[in-house]
């Protein structure tokens, strides 16, 4: 793990659907990310992180470099750190979940390959620990309808949903995910920019829940997004790199089917390349894809392929990441021959989240004077 401080690189722009989504809201979160790094490096003991991903397929390079690149580096540099699958909200966007089990396991494998490590990061899974998923119903109560409807990550995944109507879970996902990172009182959350969004709703659920039961006192902390360099990397398509669109490149695939993946990558007809991430997205996060295996910076990046054009520009970047995976992909080898202690580590994750929750949803139901 050698990248530690690219420069912070503005994402690449392209996705449609997060074309709309508010810029300054994205330079803002970028800021606010540099700032908490400075913090982090003073106190990493004043900061808890929850994060996660759901089990609808492998990892890829879109998750290593937007979080999981940042996981392992905040756990190594002692911040406490939880990490969820998020399975039950796979159900968010599809009628059933086929072949979670497999999922599951398969990202515990890419979560120890990429050296997310037990001892200091607790795994664990939604459905193992009902008062997380408790805390639902009181935070249902602080957000509106109207609130839930304009998230544009919620309108971004209807629109690429599996589902010919929109489930009543889709709509609950970001009060949902608010009761993930509120459960552990995580302050800091490292994630691509497709979740600030749901961020600000974790954050207003947090505000809303102390100054209603919080008798002057912060049940709960307020959450900040951490953004890392490559906050959307787009896939083969030109759009957000995503496990269920098939235009990933995952963390596993070995060096012949990456090749093959990254020379039908869409790039553009201009021969020079640049990095501008406005005005030739593809390109652009080609770019800082072989600039974040290689620690460089994408614009000496795009000046050393320069005329050398889409071709020489895809040779760089297949050479690039097969080399900076080698070692992830050795490792994932390793750990996938004892299946036993994919499912120990599990287990042990989720009873330490389990006793988490359980005292969160006593102080919640203390502060609510309730017994519901
Ligand atoms: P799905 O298509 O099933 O929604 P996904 O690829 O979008 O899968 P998630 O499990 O939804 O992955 O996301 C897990 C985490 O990885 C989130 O923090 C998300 O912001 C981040 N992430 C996912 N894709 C990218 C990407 N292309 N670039 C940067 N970060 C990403
Ligand atoms: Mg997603």
């Amino acid at each position: 793990m050698h990248i530690t401080s690219q420069p912070a690189a503005p994402g690449p722009q392209a996705d449609a659907a997060h074309s709309s989504t508010d810029a300054l809201g994205v330079s803002a979160a970028q800021a606010r990310s540099a700032a908490l790094e400075e913090m982090i490096l003073v106190d990493p003991g004043r900061f808890r992180v929850l994060t996660g991903d759901r089990p609808t397929g492998r990892l890829h390079l879109g998750h290593y470099f937007g979080t999981l690149h940042n996981r392992v580096r905040l756990q190594n540099s002692g911040v406490e750190t939880f990490v969820l699958i998020a399975d039950y909200q796979v159900l968010t966007d599809r009628d059933a979940a086929d072949g979670l089990t497999g999922y599951v396991e398969e990202l515990v494998l890419d979560y120890l390959a990429v050296g997310v490590d037990p001892e200091r990061s607790t795994i664990f899974t939604h459905s193992a620990v009902p008062a997380l998923n408790q805390l639902l119903l009181p935070f249902l109560s602080l957000v509106s309808v109207a609130e839930l409807s304009r998230n544009p990550t919620v309108k971004d995944e209807i629109a690429h949903s599996q589902q010919s109507s929109v489930s009543g879970l889709m709509f609950t996902y970001p009060a949902h995910q608010a009761a993930d990172i509120l459960f552990c009182k995580a302050n800091l959350v490292p994630v691509g920019r497709d979740q600030l969004p749901h961020l600000e709703v974790a954050r207003t659920v947090a505000r809303r829940f102390n100054d209603r039961y919080g008798r002057g006192d912060a049940v709960f902390p307020q959450p900040d997004a951490l953004l890392s360099p490559a906050p959307l990397l787009l896939g083969t398509d030109g759009t957000k790199m995503s496990k269920s669109r098939g235009n990933a490149i995952a963390l596993a695939a070995d060096a012949d089917e990456t090749a093959r993946l990254i020379k039908g990558a869409k790039t553009d007809s201009e021969r020079r390349i640049t990095y501008d991430p406005a005005g030739r997205p593809e390109v652009s996060s080609l770019v800082l894809l072989a600039a974040l295996c290689q620690n460089r910076t994408p614009q000496r990046m795009a000046d050393d392929i320069g005329a050398g054009g889409a071709a020489a520009l895809k040779r760089t970047v297949t050479e690039a990441v097969n080399e900076y995976l080698a070692p992830i992909r050795a490792r994932r080898v390793e750990y996938a021959r004892d299946r036993a202690h994919l499912r120990r580590t599990l287990h042990e994750g989720n009873e330490r989240a389990r006793a988490v929750a359980d005292a969160t949803l006593a102080e919640v139901r203390a502060a609510m004077n309730s017994r519901c």
